[in-house]
């Protein structure tokens, strides 16, 4: 304010010295007005030039150099300059912490590349130039399709509908594979993160064949306990009737462990399945039969098919998911209880659902019961005869089948499994009326 004050003395000093010493040029002169006319045009001339000089500094880009004297335009000069001081330094701190950014986006191990929504590459760090082969004078500006010769990448990049995790082989490396991943960060621009997940696709595929070879060797020890036990008659030694009777419980326990670990092997390997048309009036039929001679008498049992329509995938595979969950429906459900299977459209798709009056799966074990061996009570699993992999078999099943499983269910209220089928999965039914069977 102090500073403020003396420019404005000093700028009034200097119009009354000037205008002073005009108007005494002017008396002596004889044309006073004429004195003070020419000091005002004198005045505003000087101020047009001082203009002129801050417009130019302010539109150039030259360093300003802060000017000595002290009236108003000198002032504003010196804040021009200090802005302009300021206005660096900020921009200079803001293209240091962006190259600090670039440079940490560089280094990172995974590739990283940005796009704009038309699939065009933006930015590509070290490790994505070595990985898809790109390098930043030619490739900055591509059509990502364009610039990386991949197959699968470009049917990823021109599905309708993008997957948010896919795994590729690599376009550089043979034998590599690399696992992408799509991350939209604003309108207009995406990021691309690729992994090389070659290792650990090698040891996912050293623990499938360890467990599959595993499993397979199994079966022929298996198969010879199992053929002494039967030869042996539990009447001929009735004092170790109780001990035959668990061996043989525990060795076909171990035999179904043995070929639902085979069967699970088996899928992971599989990612195509037999596209047959399933009938689905035999294949309900045959799972009512199944679940009837499981319960013995146990549960009221009902299959309501209303879809009329069939699925198409692979019969042997549907059949053993259907019946997986008709299975753990009866074995967890007490005697007296009710299971009740439907088979129903569902949009374009159908539905497949299997509910009972049984036990129910507490809300926090929901999630995890399709991991192998998750069991909500060990001790029921066993006693029931389960071997802890019925519902990762399903879930493999039906992810080969592209359909979904949905299990809803609370402590004591029963469970509800539902097999989601797409439009894609549903057959229009040759005989036309609808199949529908209830047994109670
Ligand atoms: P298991 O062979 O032990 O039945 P699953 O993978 O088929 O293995 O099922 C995993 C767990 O989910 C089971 O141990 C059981 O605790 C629970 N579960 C599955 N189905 C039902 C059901 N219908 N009612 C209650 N619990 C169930």
């Amino acid at each position: 304010m102090k500073r403020r004050a003396r420019y404005r003395r000093r700028e009034a000093l200097r119009l009354l010295l000037v205008y002073g010493a005009a108007l005494l040029v002017g008396f002596a002169a004889g044309h006073p007005w004429a004195a003070v006319a020419l000091a005002s045009i004198g005045l505003l001339a000087r101020h047009y030039v001082r203009l002129g000089r801050v417009l130019s500094d302010v539109g150039s880009r030259r360093t300003l150099v802060s000017p000595r004297r002290a009236g108003a335009w000198d002032a504003l000069e010196r804040l021009l300059v200090r802005r302009q001081k300021e206005l660096r330094t900020r921009r200079r701190r803001l293209v240091e912490l962006l190259r600090t950014y670039q440079r940490a986006a560089s280094a990172l191990p995974d590739a990283i590349l940005i796009l704009d929504r038309t699939d065009r590459i933006v930015w590509f760090n070290r490790a994505a130039a070595r990985m898809f082969g790109l390098n930043a004078a030619q490739h900055t500006g591509a059509r990502l399709q364009d610039a990386i010769s991949s197959r699968h990448l470009a049917n990823w990049l021109e599905a309708p509908v993008r997957e948010p995790l896919v795994e590729i082989p690599s376009p550089c490396e043979q034998g590599h594979t690399l696992s992408l991943q799509p991350i939209s960060y604003n309108e207009d621009q995406w990021l691309l993160v690729a992994r090389d997940v070659s290792i650990l696709m090698h040891l996912q595929q050293v623990r499938r064949d360890f467990v599959a070879n595993v499993s397979h060797e199994l079966r022929t020890p298996l198969t010879v306990i199992h053929g002494y036990l039967d030869m042996i008659e539990p009447e001929e030694h009735p004092e170790l009737a109780g001990i035959i009777d668990e061996m043989r419980k525990q060795s076909h326990r171990m035999t179904h462990l043995v070929e639902d670990l085979l069967t699970l092997s088996r899928l992971e390997a599989q990612d195509t399945i037999d596209e047959e048309a399933i009938a689905m009036p035999p294949l309900l039929e045959t799972l009512r039969r199944e679940a009837e001679a499981l319960s013995q008498g146990r549960h009221a049992i009902s299959v309501t098919d209303l879809a009329g329509v069939d699925l198409k995938g692979s019969t042997k595979e549907l059949h053993s998911a259907f019946s997986n969950l008709i299975g753990n429906a009866v074995r967890y459900t007490p005697a007296g209880g009710r299971v009740d299977v439907y088979f129903e459209r569902e949009g374009t798709g159908a539905v497949f659902r299997v509910a009972d009056t049984g036990h129910g799966i507490p809300a926090q074990h929901l999630a995890r019961i399709t991991e192998r061996f998750y069991r909500v009570s060990t001790s029921r699993s066993r006693d029931s005869g389960g071997t802890g992999l019925g519902l990762s078999i399903v879930k493999h099943v039906l992810n080969l089948h592209q359909a979904r499983l949905e299990v809803k269910s609370d402590i004591g209220q029963g469970c509800v499994f539902s097999c989601h089928f797409g439009g894609e999965r549903v057959l229009a039914r040759e005989a036309q009326p609808q199949a529908q069977a209830r047994v109670h």
